[in-house]
């Protein structure tokens, strides 16, 4: 499941659970659940953890791999 770091929070949340790749496709800031105001609160589909201490406890944890920010408008 791929996994980024909330820009306001710095946890770690899936990107399957947040608004993250509408986020991403608008270039606003990719929020947590509990950080984004659509959805203001953690889903507790996993504990929220700070991304340091995620990628200490999981270190070979696949994080998400997504083109630089601007790329996703550039489809012609
Ligand atoms: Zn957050």
């Amino acid at each position: 499941m791929p996994l980024f770091e909330c820009e306001q929070c710095h946890c770690v949340d899936n990107t399957a659970l947040t608004n993250f790749w509408q986020a991403h496709i608008e270039e606003k800031p990719q929020l947590c659940s509990a950080c984004d105001p659509e959805i203001g609160k953690w889903h507790d589909k996993f504990p929220r953890i700070p991304a340091a201490e995620y990628t200490e406890k999981y270190p070979k944890a696949r994080k998400v791999e997504y083109p630089a920010k601007g790329a996703a408008q550039s489809r012609g």
